[in-house]
């Protein structure tokens, strides 16, 4: 399989060239040329490791098959203690694909342990020989898994940098107690915005490049726009369907809905990709909080984001430009000119329209919805006392937007709601949409949800609070373009 650009249809490039690179030299994202289906049914009775080994083969024909049967033998088995792609039914007809059981709680450890792998293969392919340094600015989760992914991959290096007071203690715990030596984790004074501008100076500092080229490093991010962030992620779709066929739930064949938490639509993405390869989805829904950019583009065919930015309960997807639409775009309209000029409005003047054409054809695979804090909280409550079942503020959007479809005579099918994170990272707001008092220190709050419910926390989280804190710096924004060279 190759790569071209969304904004240039000429390009071409191989998946480890797509992966080193991450962004198009003409600013566009990598997308495959074609997509070849895949024969899923023949992957019944398989391992997530298994199945990953060959769905990744498919996206990533020059990595060698015994590379990508290691590395996703490593990253899906232990890390994740045997939970890979672990599903469970809220109802016969309403499934939850819990993503939260690897080394950070969240869905993100699926791409972030695989890539720095995928990454130091990729150079190899391309006899790309630098050291790679990587800067991630994290309002928290990016970080953390960043970190796990990253800690002690031979070849690599990473810097994390969250704002001082803006992450809460169990995410500055999961990035400041990180042993590894290949880390190192800063404290920006300032906002994410701050932190975010601060490592955007250094990536554009040229005489910085120049300084570590000649040290033999170049500086990489692990944004999600990168290919491989979004490739691992079409896996649990697939084994998510194929767990139904096992159980008895559907048979092969049947149509089966996803309803996906969704901020810079790259978990929602990977659907499309699976749906590609030819799994039997039903229609992809797109689940916003108050940030609702993408439920008002599925409905009107216009991508504003002249409007409010909301902080809500779900930090994840506080997000207005939703980067992976530009590969969604690409596809749905076939056209690099079409995607280049609407990507152009959007940087000149904040907003653009899509054809109805376009939009229709969208239509054809997504459908999308949002809920507002109010509702998210009543949803926490709603699905604790129906299906005993406690989740976080991200999948209670999700399973929010599910309900009033649902209630509007919708979604009949069988559908999996994707679970992002899991309910102990966010256990203040989880125990108050409760109805209960929230304790002021988070490992009491994690305590107390712990025995309210009689459920128990991931152990990685809970053992944070016996862990030393190794990193305790705190720099001025423009501090953050010095730290690269004392790091090499
Ligand atoms: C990142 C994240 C999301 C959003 O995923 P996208 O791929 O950015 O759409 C949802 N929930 C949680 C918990 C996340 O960390």
């Amino acid at each position: 399989m190759q790569y071209t650009s969304t904004r240039n249809a000429a390009l071409r490039a191989s998946a480890g060239e797509a992966i080193v690179t991450g962004l198009a030299p003409d600013g566009g994202l990598f997308v495959p040329v074609e997509i070849q289906t895949l024969d899923i049914n023949a992957l019944q009775g398989k391992t997530y490791a298994e199945i990953a080994a060959v769905v990744l083969g498919g996206f990533l024909p020059d990595y060698p098959a015994e590379f990508l049967q290691q590395a996703v033998s490593q990253c899906y088995t232990t890390p994740f203690g045997g939970k890979a792609g672990h599903m469970v039914s809220l109802a016969p007809d309403l499934f939850s694909l819990e993503l939260w059981h690897g080394p950070t709680a969240a869905f993100k450890d699926y791409a972030l342990q695989l890539l720095p792998k995928l990454l130091v293969q990729g150079k190899q392919q391309i006899n790309e020989s630098s050291q790679t340094l990587v800067l991630v600015a994290t309002s928290g989760d990016t970080g953390s898994a960043a970190l796990s992914g990253f800690a002690g991959v031979e070849g690599t290096s990473i810097a994390c940098f969250y704002p001082q007071n803006g992450t809460s203690l169990v995410q500055r715990l999961q990035m400041t107690t990180q042993t590894a030596d290949n880390v190192a984790v800063y404290a920006v004074k300032g906002n994410f915005d701050d932190t975010q501008r601060g490592v955007k100076t250094a990536f554009s500092n040229k005489q910085l490049a120049q300084e570590l080229a000649a040290k033999g490093v170049k500086l990489s991010s692990a944004n999600s726009i990168n290919w491989g962030r979004l490739v691992p992620q079409v896996v649990y779709y697939i084994t998510s369907y194929l767990q139904l066929c096992h159980q008895g739930s559907i048979a092969y064949g049947d149509l089966v809905d996803y309803c996906v938490p969704t901020g810079n639509f790259g978990d929602i993405m990977a659907g499309y990709y699976a749906k590609m390869l030819g799994l039997p989805i039903g229609r992809l829904l797109c689940a916003s909080n108050e940030n609702n950019v993408l439920a008002d583009f599925m409905a009107t065919g216009t991508y504003s984001t002249k409007r409010d930015f909301y902080k809500t309960s779900s930090p994840s997807m506080d997000i207005l430009v939703s980067s992976n639409l530009e590969r969604l775009l690409y596809h749905e309209s076939g056209s690099d000119e079409a995607v280049r000029s609407w990507m152009q409005q959007l940087a000149t003047s904040g907003e653009y329209t899509v054809t109805p054409q376009v939009l229709e054809a969208i239509r054809e695979s997504f459908d999308a919805g949002w809920a507002d804090e109010a509702a998210v909280a009543q949803e926490i409550q709603a699905v604790y006392n129906e299906y005993g079942y406690l989740c976080d503020t991200h999948t209670a959007v999700a399973l929010r937007v599910v309900r009033e479809k649902r209630l509007q005579g919708g979604y009949n099918r069988p559908l999996v709601v994707l679970s992002t994170a899991s309910a102990y990272k966010f256990s203040g707001n989880v125990l108050q949409a409760l109805g209960q008092p929230v304790p002021e220190n988070e490992f009491d709050a994690i305590a107390k949800l712990e025995q309210l419910t009689n459920t128990q926390a991931p152990p990685q989280l809970s053992q944070l609070a016996q862990q030393q804190e190794r990193f305790s710096a705190v720099i001025n924004r423009d501090e953050v373009e010095n730290i690269p060279l004392t790091l090499v």
